[in-house]
């Protein structure tokens, strides 16, 4: 029943595309919820792809990409 790091990261990478299942995604949250590393990984993969998605729109130099993740790395997260 429990999933390992491993599992829950590449569930994570599944549920990006939604292509996890319901149970998949039940045991990924469980797991989130007793494991930091993976519920930091997977807020971190979270943000990043919203954020590219958000600046989707104009096409993004690797520079911008590189300004993101340092945005992600120094935690500004004004919507809380
Ligand atoms: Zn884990």
């Amino acid at each position: 029943m429990k999933l390992s790091c491993a599992e829950a990261e590449k569930v994570c990478t599944k549920a990006e595309y939604k292509e996890a299942g319901f149970m998949e995604k039940l045991r990924l949250k469980l797991h989130l919820y007793f494991c930091r590393t993976c519920n930091d990984y997977y807020h971190n993969n979270k943000k990043l792809s919203n954020l590219l998605k958000k600046a989707h729109i104009k096409t993004c130099s690797s520079q911008e990409k590189e300004a993101f993740r340092n945005k992600i790395k120094n935690g500004t997260s004004k919507g809380s």
